[in-house]
């Protein structure tokens, strides 16, 4: 049997800052199998005040083994002039890589450039510089919109193209792709169907999707991570097209993925098809999160409470707010003629949500994985219409949906 005071004896490192005994390794230097020595630290604030010099091995060790590559040939690939780390709700960009408590093993990737929008395009009032101006002032924040015949025509067609861009990012996943190059699909797809990606600047949001992988519940921003063999991602998309806007989202698998995983995407998508059958007019909206909150929990799994369905047309996110969770205070009963979203977060552990230093992931508490699915929808005379529905021509990548 080891003894415990030997092997402490053996790895007693002291504080590259101060030279006080270290506990702490830096985990970039961990991730590169760098030595130990020089890379330990007494405390965190140790550590942030040796960064600026400190990092300077991370650097050094990645042009000696790989040579000067870009990010996104590797996944340890150090941030450059156009590839770096977002801050404060994309407002701010670093070339450090942020110092956190993480709550599981995912951590931040530098993220590129911001993508181009040709002149063509009619773009929703944040596109130039930021800062949604209708939106938060809007009656609508209060007043569950019924929308004419003419308003739900255009967002048949947003939300179908909302969809096919949706299954165009679903056809590219796989091992080894960055979630940027999901973006760029989603980008392009976007563009080429004449409509805006809604996310891309929405209250500084960097990317035009948002892709959220393993730990992260939702608005996950697309970098040069790699996919890896047993991840789970999802894909949020939005377009805005002729003054209306169209939202989804779908978890897909990446090669090989745990039976755990497997069990908590396929009851996330029931969760969200058996909310989705209560829908007609007369139901209050508060029953949805019961329905989810049944579901998810006769399967020993949790429901996000910090982020809710939304209404959804002219504006991009309006009344009324659509929690998941059950016992919610949601008022309001539904009628013909609205447009809303319903996008439950279901988690493996805990529904406690924390938010990364970007301002924007939100991850769990725990560090276990979180899955989701979203659909924009119609409420009919006697029913619902799923506005973003799969098509005949939607990939198929949920087994539960083939035979
Ligand atoms: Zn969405
Ligand atoms: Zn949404």
């Amino acid at each position: 049997m080891a003894g415990e005071s030997d092997m402490a004896e053996t790895t007693t490192l002291s504080c590259a800052q101060c030279g006080k005994p270290a506990h702490l390794q830096c985990p970039k230097c961990v991730e590169l199998k760098l030595p130990r020595e020089g890379a330990a630290f007494c405390t965190q604030d140790c550590f942030k005040a040796s960064w600026v010099s400190h990092k300077s091995v991370h650097l050094k060790a990645k042009l000696s083994s790989f040579g000067p590559g870009t990010p996104g040939e590797q996944n340890s690939a150090a941030p450059d002039d156009d590839w770096l780390y977002c801050l404060k709700k994309g407002q701010t960009r670093t070339p450090k890589h942020p110092l956190f408590d993480w709550t599981g093993t995912l951590r931040p990737y530098p993220i590129s450039k911001k993508r181009i929008i040709p002149a063509h395009i009619d773009q929703p009032d944040w596109a130039m510089d930021g800062i949604p101006k209708e939106e938060p002032n809007s009656d609508l924040q209060h007043v569950v919109e019924i929308k004419t015949t003419e308003q739900i025509e255009r967002m048949r067609e947003t939300c179908r193209i909302a969809r096919e861009v949706l299954d165009a990012a679903a056809r590219v996943i796989r091992v080894g792709v960055t979630t940027d190059e999901i973006d760029e699909v989603v980008h392009e797809a976007t563009i080429a169907a004449g409509g805006y990606p809604s996310p891309l600047n929405y209250h500084f949001f960097p990317k035009s999707c948002c892709t959220s992988v393993n730990e992260i519940i939702c608005h996950g921003i697309p970098d040069a991570r790699k996919l890896e063999d047993g991840d789970i991602v999802n894909v949020d998309v939005t377009v805005y097209y002729k003054g209306v806007h169209g939202d989804l989202n779908e978890t897909f698998f990446v090669g090989n993925v745990d039976e755990a995983s497997r069990r908590l995407v396929q009851c996330t998508y029931e969760c969200l098809e058996k909310a989705i059958a209560i829908v007609k007019p007369g139901v209050r909206f508060r029953e949805i999160g019961e329905v989810i909150n049944r579901h998810a929990s006769m399967s020993g799994l949790s429901v996000v409470k910090s982020y809710c369905g939304h209404g959804i047309g002219e504006l991009f996110h309006c009344a009324p707010n659509i929690p998941h969770y059950g016992r919610n205070k949601a008022v309001g009963v539904m009628k013909a003629g609205q447009t809303f979203t319903i996008e439950p977060m279901i988690n493996a552990g805990v529904w406690r949500d924390r938010m990364w230093p970007d301002g924007w992931t939100a991850v769990t508490a725990d560090g276990k994985r979180s899955a989701q699915f979203e659909h924009t929808l119609l409420v009919t005379g006697t029913g619902v219409e799923v506005l973003t529905a799969r098509l005949p021509t939607s990939p198929k990548v949920f087994p539960w949906l083939n035979s």
